[in-house]
């Protein structure tokens, strides 16, 4: 049936398709959340009623800081990153103007919803209007924190509403949601919206929470109670799972846990194939926790570390200090292996909320284009990344590249901060290797004009699919043509690999593709030899690695 087929209440078997935000397969009972708490409120009161509206206010902020306290309590014990963003929710809750603004607002006769609403939005389009795109990002905390208000004012928040059976289904979902989701042990989550790199993913990956995004209207085709199976692996939910599919779904997961088991026991083997050909494999890193397990499972170093996380997890850009810590410990942390730093890939699916609207952000103003607009933005993230390079283990890499002057101005901005710190006697590593990634086409058609500016190359499936298939990654009305496995993708693949192995240059793949174990064989044999990969699929790659036979 059709993803655009309207929910019925036939007990007929359904499959939604989304974005695949956090992996595993969970089965469980629908439990369907409608975010549209503002939609029945009375507006006004009369004045006899005031106190008594001033005093539920008064409550709601009283249970949402308590609600807001133990979550950062538990994200301090299971995911201290995340505390910071949550302790930003819990500032904002208590701004002493913010109050003051709505109980005014509730003596003039506004309802407490309506003094809420209006307040926290006034405040967020205060903050849309703002010139700086990564200050107006924060738009969305304002959001969150009057949904949590509003919620806890109809007594409906969500906490109250799961269990471990459940399968949670909203059109949005805060972080601090999902935390609570994981303290309450529900299986997962599906939401209408959200970017892979939102808040929200960012956490469900780091709980090992399987999530689905990015379905539209999904929360009118579920109702609570259907039997469901999500599959974060493959982006799929499927409403009222015959018994057949039950049963294929029964059998994937233990052939998943199965597989688990053995493959942990292949972290201390050298990825090299049947023929004896090594096969470098490193990890794509998000957050600093990915590393711990990326080395578990015998990452060789760090691919790509997508350092537009960090924005997330601070709620803004991080200052130069900030960074060089969090570069230094990374390094640190797979020294003496590479760890390659991609810097702030910004605009498109990631941290776009607060960016001016363009009416095609995937090619719009992202990566690179974005950088070279906010030379102050890239200026402190190299600095960061030369203070860094002390152990000499770092690259440097630029997302989004489409013409060599893109490359030429940053390599300006280098320039310029190589310069301020040898004036200032600070250490860095003078050789530090350059490198782009190759995720349009027109880069990869002009690969060779590259050579005398970059030292390595890494070719970003992800994206390089998109613009090569014209078919947006995270619109699910184009999933089935935004396919990986395209013949189209692999040609160019093979043709910028026989490119660069001729010029004697360093390419690497570190988009999804890259993970998957069918796609493996095929890219040994077209030359490559280093990959980067999300850490959960390491083993599973190695395995495939090791029994080649045909490189
Ligand atoms: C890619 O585009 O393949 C890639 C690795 O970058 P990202 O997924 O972060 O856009
Ligand atoms: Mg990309």
């Amino acid at each position: 049936m059709p993803s655009s087929v309207q929910h019925s209440d036939t007990k007929k078997e359904r499959r939604y398709h989304g974005i695949p935000a956090s992996r595993g397969i969970v089965f469980g009972k629908a439990k369907v959340i409608h975010n549209d708490l503002i939609s029945e409120y009375e507006e006004h009161i009369s004045s006899n009623q005031i106190p008594f509206e001033l005093n539920r206010f008064a409550q709601a902020v009283q249970k949402s800081e308590q609600q807001f306290n133990n979550i950062i309590q538990l994200s301090k014990n299971e995911f201290p990153s995340m505390s910071h963003i949550l302790e930003t929710y819990s500032m904002i809750l208590s701004d002493s103007f913010m109050h003051e603004a709505i109980r005014n607002k509730i003596k003039e006769g506004y309802s407490a919803e309506n003094a809420i609403f209006h307040n926290f939005n006034a405040q967020k389009h205060f903050f849309l209007l703002t010139k700086d795109p990564i200050l107006s990002e924060r738009a969305v905390d304002f959001d969150h924190v009057s949904s949590q208000l509003l919620s806890a004012l109809r007594k409906k928040t969500i906490s109250h509403e799961v269990d471990e059976q459940s399968i949670v289904f909203a059109t949005s979902i805060t972080p601090a949601d999902i935390m609570t989701f994981k303290q309450e042990h529900c299986k997962g989550f599906v939401t209408e919206i959200g970017g892979i790199a939102s808040h929200a993913s960012i956490l469900a990956r780091s709980l090992s929470m399987t999530s689905i995004i990015g379905i539209n209207d999904i929360v009118h085709k579920v109702k609570t109670g259907d039997s469901i199976i999500i599959d974060g692996n493959e982006g799929l939910v499927i409403v009222n799972p015959t018994k057949k599919t039950q049963s294929t779904y029964h059998k994937k997961t233990e052939r998943e846990a199965k597989l688990r088991e053995e493959l942990g026991e292949l972290s201390h083997i050298a990825s090299d194939t049947k023929r004896g050909t090594h096969i470098t494999i490193s990890a794509n890193i998000d957050s600093i926790s990915d590393i711990e397990e990326a080395i578990g499972n015998g990452a060789q170093g760090i691919g790509l570390l997508r350092t537009e996380f960090q924005i997330a997890r601070y709620g803004r850009i991080p200052d130069e200090q900030t960074q060089v810590d969090w570069y230094s410990s990374c390094a640190q942390k797979v020294y003496p292996e590479w760890c390659t730093i991609r810097v702030f890939d910004i605009g498109s699916d990631k941290f776009a909320e607060g960016l001016p609207s363009e009416s095609n952000p995937a090619l719009g103003v992202r990566g690179i284009r974005y950088l070279l607009k906010r030379k102050d933005v890239l200026k402190t993230q190299m600095r960061a990344i030369l203070k860094a390079s002390s152990s000499k283990n770092i690259k440097l890499m630029l997302p989004m590249i489409t013409n060599v002057s893109e490359v030429l101005q940053a390599k300006e901005v280098f320039e310029e901060c190589r310069q301020e710190l040898t004036n200032e006697g600070i250490r860095f590593d003078q050789f530090m290797p350059f490198g782009i990634m190759i995720e349009t086409p027109a880069a990869g058609l002009e690969i060779r004009s590259f050579f005398k500016h970059c030292d390595f190359f890494s070719i970003g499936t992800n994206d390089l699919t998109q613009y090569l298939l014209a078919a947006d990654r995270i619109n699910e009305h184009v999933a089935e043509i935004y396919d990986i496995f395209h013949p189209a993708v692999f040609g160019f693949i093979r043709k910028i690999v026989k490119v660069c192995k001729t010029a004697g240059k360093d390419v690497s793949i570190c988009g999804e593709i890259a993970g998957f174990p069918d796609a493996t064989n095929k890219l040994i044999h077209m030359g490559i030899r280093n990959i980067s990969i999300s850490p959960p699929l390491i083993a599973g790659i190695k395995n495939k690695v090791i029994n080649n036979t045909k490189d």
